[in-house]
């Protein structure tokens, strides 16, 4: 039974104040036991879950290091399991010598997200709960951590729950009235089992939305600041983090590398990425800079593209305009305590979203943050409402969809009922992908492999 044992350390790899050395399976307890002594010169075997000890770890005689040791007892755990967590101090070699000590006393190492994995097959935890428990540990803002923390808390498995219901009903009632029609089961209108399935339709429309801005609000937006030298990239990018990281100077060329920040605004995080000033230059480490900023311009998810109110638009402008037309793009006017020689006209005619701000002193950037959002709809983001967060939990949402778009589509052909009902069913099965009802080995193997060592 020894490989059912398994043990990890628990904390991020570094020097810190505390590392944990994680124990979970049948032997957990015994295993620590043989590693760790009590001051008190209690067992961990003689102790009840939720108890902790303060001890020492030992190596064969030898003092390892001080710690705690924390019980809990199956089922009351985080896996379900025996676990016991010892708390030592955060050394790199502390950690992993604890770490060592366990393995050689008869627990193997955890897999990646293996400890999750337990509490999901021992039914501590749903599919989705498990999803978010790492999308807790990744959130870096209040939005993303609500939102896994509701999903965490079963919004997004009692959403699926509903919704396969709801489909289960209207299927039973087709198979009820195809299979016995000398029973007195009420007839299946053809425009009310439209109405039922477009009205899940939307349910389901509404979840593969929601992917794509948790998605946004996860993971933030690749943004590239453009515009040509000296038109107050630097100054942007400062005034947004709120910091002097870029280096400001007004001889044209002075940002030659690519200096990158995360600000937030509102819901959303920006990754900033001030580029080198686009425009033709014989300096070879400025050339290196203009090709990556030329890069990081077609690969980014928004542009902020800058243009100087106190100047003439230049025909590098009107190039870059006509670029921009095509791109995730928002054009910000700069300087505007300066007087004007720009052709704003030009700029409203010619691009969707622009706003008007100066970078030096901070006039319309509220506008801007607000613009921004807006065009992301992040300021919509509701994170209590049910959310996907894998892309695989969206595919599996996809085929649930694409089986009711043909299940409508069968109906209104005045096709077989059969039909309909093995379509409503075929999108249940994919809607279970998600919860982990109908989860095959690969859907499992996909999900935790994706989670770190420890969780
Ligand atoms: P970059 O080359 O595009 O990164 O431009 P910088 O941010 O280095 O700015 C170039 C010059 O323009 C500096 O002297 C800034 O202080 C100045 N500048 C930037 N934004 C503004 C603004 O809104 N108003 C005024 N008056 N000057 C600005």
């Amino acid at each position: 039974m020894e490989e059912n044992t398994i043990a990890a350390i628990s904390t991020a790899f570094g020097m810190a104040a505390v590392g944990v050395v994680r124990i979970s399976g049948e032997r957990a307890i015994e295993i620590a036991d043989k590693v760790f002594k009590s001051i008190s010169g209690k067992t961990l075997s003689k102790t009840r879950g939720y108890c902790a000890h303060y001890g020492k770890i030992f190596e064969d005689n030898e003092e390892i290091d001080e710690a705690v040791a924390l019980v809990f007892r199956a089922p009351k755990s985080y896996t379900g399991e025996n676990v016991v967590e010892i708390s030592c101090h955060g050394g790199i070699y502390t950690t992993k010598k604890t770490l060592q000590i366990v393995l050689k006393n008869g627990a193997r190492p955890a897999s990646p997200g293996e400890f999750t994995k337990r509490a999901y097959l021992n039914g501590k935890i749903d599919l989705t709960g498990a999803q978010a428990v790492m999308d807790i540990i990744k959130a870096d803002n209040i939005q993303a951590n609500r939102a896994a923390i509701a999903t965490k808390n079963g919004n997004l498995y009692k959403c699926i729950l509903k919704i396969k219901n709801e489909l289960i009903k209207i299927s039973a009632h087709i198979c009820a009235y195809i299979d016995y029609p000398e029973e007195e089961i009420p007839i299946v209108e053809t425009k009310a089992l439209l109405n039922d399935i477009n009205k899940v339709k939307s349910e389901i429309k509404a979840l593969i939305d929601s992917f794509k801005i948790y998605k946004i609000i996860k993971e933030g937006i690749d943004t590239a600041i453009v515009g040509k030298p000296n038109v107050g990239k630097s100054t942007l990018m400062n005034l947004l983090s709120g910091s002097s990281r870029s280096i400001v100077t007004d001889i044209p060329g002075t940002t030659r590398d690519i200096i990158e920040e995360s600000v937030s605004i509102g819901n959303l995080t920006l990754k900033l990425c001030d580029t080198a000033g686009i425009r033709q230059t014989n300096d070879k480490i400025e050339q290196i800079g203009v090709k990556i900023a030329k890069e990081k311009l077609n690969c980014a998810q928004l542009v902020l593209a800058l243009f100087d109110y106190s100047d003439e638009l230049s025909d590098e402008d009107k190039t870059m305009i006509e670029k921009l037309k095509d791109m995730p793009c928002i054009a910000i006017i700069n300087k505007l305590d300066l007087n004007k020689k720009l052709d704003c006209d030009y700029l409203y005619k010619n691009l969707k979203y622009v706003v008007e701000i100066s970078a030096k002193t901070g006039q319309g950037k509220k506008e801007l943050c607000d613009i921004i959002e807006k065009y992301f709809e992040t300021n919509k983001f509701e994170p209590s409402q049910a959310v996907l967060s894998t892309a695989r939990q969206k595919q599996s949402a996809k085929k649930a969809l694409d089986d009711l778009n043909l299940a409508y589509k069968e109906l209104k052909n005045n096709n077989t009922l059969d039909a309909v009902a093995y379509l409503l069913e075929q999108a249940v099965n994919s809607l279970a992908e998600i919860d982990g009802e109908n989860a095959t080995d690969d859907i499992l193997d996909e999900v935790f492999s994706k989670f770190c060592v420890g969780k």
